[in-house]
């Protein structure tokens, strides 16, 4: 797995793919700063039937022409389906699947028999935002039943429901470090797992210091005017101070 100059796997990119100019000034910051891996999301699984589902098949060929002008960019892309895995396996390098999809359990049997190593870096697998520790596992076990191997699963915390946070989300780093003691790569997604820009950033660096491979964090252009979770959204001036500093370090 190809790592950055922090030697961590940092994903940056916006919740949803929303057209070119958005996903392009995202990769051009990423390159100044080092960042390899990029949010790509064509698929949105929304509370809502109402609210914006993605691009969907249309965003392929945004992310093709994306490609051909960042090569060395890697894309991370959500597939909640049978059908939106085949869509974006031939662009995708991580597949992720989402807290809502962690107990799909035709679709991890499914994603674990399709996985081709020569295509794909890896499954990133998120715990459920009501699922257990062992439910998570038992989740990864079934992405390892066929093809994928451990160390191309990337597990990541995204917090959980919270009766008691103002936000309504807690991240769980118990959970995480238990995954990580048993020799799993686990990533934090402090973005769903704050659900609030102003405590992004702050846990993004907790969790490098607590030396987790990785993280996933949103980012745009606008963050007012993301079409998809917009409170957690951190501007592309915020994103590119915090990693140049990080990067002196
Ligand atoms: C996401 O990362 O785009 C997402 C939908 O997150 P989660 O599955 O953690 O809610
Ligand atoms: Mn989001």
């Amino acid at each position: 797995m190809i790592i950055n100059k922090t030697n961590k796997i940092i994903i940056l990119g916006p919740c949803a793919l929303e057209d070119y100019d958005q996903i392009e000034s995202i990769a051009t910051m990423a390159t100044k700063i080092g960042v390899i891996y990029l949010r790509a999301q064509l698929f949105k699984p929304r509370t809502s039937p109402n609210s914006f589902q993605g691009l969907g098949i249309e965003g392929v060929q945004i992310l093709n022409k994306l490609r051909a002008k960042f090569p060395k960019l890697k894309f991370v892309c959500e597939v909640c389906s049978e059908s939106q895995f085949e869509i974006a396996k031939e662009i995708v390098d991580i597949v992720q699947i989402g807290a809502r999809n962690m107990q799909n359990f035709e679709l991890l049997k499914y994603i674990s028999a399709n996985f081709d190593p020569n295509k794909h870096e890896a499954i990133l697998l998120k715990r459920g935002f009501a699922n257990t520790y062992k439910e998570w596992i038992e989740a990864s076990n079934y992405l390892m039943q066929d093809k994928v191997a451990k160390d191309q699963i990337l597990l990541c915390e995204r917090g959980s429901r919270s009766f008691t946070s103002e936000t309504g989300v807690n991240l769980d780093f118990v959970n995480a470090l238990k995954a990580k003691h048993a020799g799993f790569k686990v990533i934090i997604d402090p973005s769903h797992g704050s659900k609030h820009c102003d405590y992004v950033l702050p846990l993004t660096k907790a969790s490098l210091a607590m030396d987790f491979a990785g993280v996933i964090v949103e980012v745009h252009p606008s963050p007012s005017e993301s079409v998809s979770d917009k409170e957690q959204a951190i501007s592309i001036e915020d994103c590119t101070q915090f990693f140049n500093e990080l990067n002196q370090i």
